[in-house]
């Protein structure tokens, strides 16, 4: 035998039954964007990899060491697996000039890739599902975004995310502030920690979101970035919090929320649960104005966010979620061979008629095949026997309760579906119920 082939470390097969509860939830997700006017775009998992040291920043945990990048052996382009989308998403706008009549409201699904320390909520290929908006400027895109992801949590049930906001302001009002913060540091040298003291002329922002706690009071007293907005950040965050506190959902500013990314200005936001452990963010994003020009395009507004497929599943687990029902109408039992052409042509009649039949196959007795049916979780049997075959008929046979009783069976001829029909669609299961 030839040795075994696994997936690779930190990357996950999804199996069924689990991968009816990602479809599932793909078909909330799709309802969602429908219902908010946006639309799909699907970019290519790999993009050239200057996208992403433009679009993300040098100077952050993605781009320094978290990017699977690669030489084409074939003509030497630098490439990398996309680690997130939104860079890609403006690419794809700019290359095709999607904002020449206006802005833009977009979403897309699937995977990326980051190459980190595999543990719960945390993996090397992941799945987002984001949603952006270009070319609006107003705080009214910001809440209309975060009240979409309410939405979602209402549609699927949940219950335990909480809203976190914060303004970074513009880039000015952020320099300003870093430099009272690196002299805030500097004299408080001999209490930073050793990430902190690396990041004090780097990135002193990112000192802020420390986890250490014996930082956390130093931390407190900190130089706020929230004091040195001017008039228009200030207007912008307060438009957004009015529009929120008007559609009565709640949050709290947490003058922490900095980020992973480079590229965010004005309001940033996160949707936060204690559930998940370390790893507690759902849904995060904000607005990222100057994106689109550091790109290469027209400088135009942007907003948006993505959320982690992964976490939310696990949450609506824990909420003890049941696999979504996927039932079959019937099961065809095939005890006369015969009658093979004849029960396919059936089920392909009723197939038509939108009913979700299972043809046996394989080979079985009657009896292991009366197994398989009830395996299969079919609310019905149709049995084609010798004595059904030569009457033009088939047996349908109840298999579970609430279906007239278990077990009860009768003749139906195959002349005319439409009773036969409408008895399976009548038995369809109850559709799932978070
Ligand atoms: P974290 O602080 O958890 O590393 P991040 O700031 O790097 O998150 P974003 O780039 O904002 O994450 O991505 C948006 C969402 O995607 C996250 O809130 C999270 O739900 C999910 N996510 C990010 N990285 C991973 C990963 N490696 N595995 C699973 N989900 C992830
Ligand atoms: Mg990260």
């Amino acid at each position: 035998m030839n040795a075994k082939l696994n997936a690779v470390k930190g990357m996950n097969d999804l199996l069924p039954p689990q991968s009816a509860v990602w479809e599932w939830f793909e078909s909330q997700v799709r309802e969602l964007m429908r219902a908010y006017g946006y639309r799909n775009i699907r970019t290519p998992i790999v993009e050239p990899t200057a996208l992403f040291v433009r679009g993300i920043g040098e100077v952050t945990d993605i781009v320094e060491k978290e990017m699977y990048s690669f030489t084409d052996a074939l003509n030497g382009e630098q490439l990398t697996l996309r680690p997130e989308n939104t860079a890609a998403v403006v690419r794809a706008c700019i290359e095709h000039n999607l904002l020449y009549d206006g802005g833009k409201r977009l979403w897309y699904t699937g995977p990326m890739f980051r190459h980190e320390r595999p543990q719960r909520g945390r993996y090397r290929q992941f799945h987002q599902v984001g949603a952006e908006t270009l070319g609006f400027a107003g705080p009214d895109v910001d809440a209309e975004l975060i009240l979409m992801a309410r939405r979602l949590w209402q549609m699927l049930g949940l219950s335990d995310v909480r809203l976190e906001l914060n303004c970074l302001g513009q880039p000015e009002e952020r320099q300003r502030h870093r430099l009272k913060l690196i002299a805030y540091f500097e004299q408080h040298q001999n209490e930073l920690d050793e990430d902190a003291r690396r990041r004090l002329h780097r990135n002193p922002l990112r000192i802020l979101d420390t986890k250490n706690p014996q930082m956390q009071a130093l931390v407190n007293a900190a130089p706020r970035l929230i004091d040195e907005l001017g008039e228009a950040s200030l207007a912008h965050f307060e438009g957004v919090q009015a529009l929120l506190l008007a559609a009565g959902q709640d949050y709290t500013v947490n003058p922490r929320l900095v980020r992973g990314l480079d590229y965010y200005n004005l309001t940033v936001f996160e949707w936060v649960t204690d559930r998940l452990g370390a790893q507690g963010t759902v849904c995060a994003g904000g607005r990222y104005d100057g994106l689109i020009e550091q790109i290469g395009g027209k400088p135009a507004p942007a907003c948006g966010w993505a959320l982690g497929v992964e976490r939310v599943l696990d949450l609506l687990e824990q909420g003890g979620m049941q696999t979504p029902a996927l039932e079959p109408h019937a099961y065809i039992v095939l005890a006369h061979a015969p009658a093979l052409a004849v029960a396919m042509q059936t089920a392909e009649r009723l197939r038509a008629a939108g009913l979700h039949v299972v043809l046996h196959a394989g080979s079985g007795g009657m009896k292991s095949q009366m197994k398989k049916a009830d395996a299969s979780a079919a609310r019905h049997a149709l049995i084609f026997g010798e004595d059904e075959f030569a009457a033009g008929a088939v047996t349908v046979k109840s298999l579970r309760q609430g279906q007239g009783e278990a077990g009860q069976q009768r003749l139906v001829s195959l002349q005319s579906l439409e009773v036969l029909i409408e008895q399976l669609a009548a038995s369809a299961p109850p559709a799932l119920a978070p």
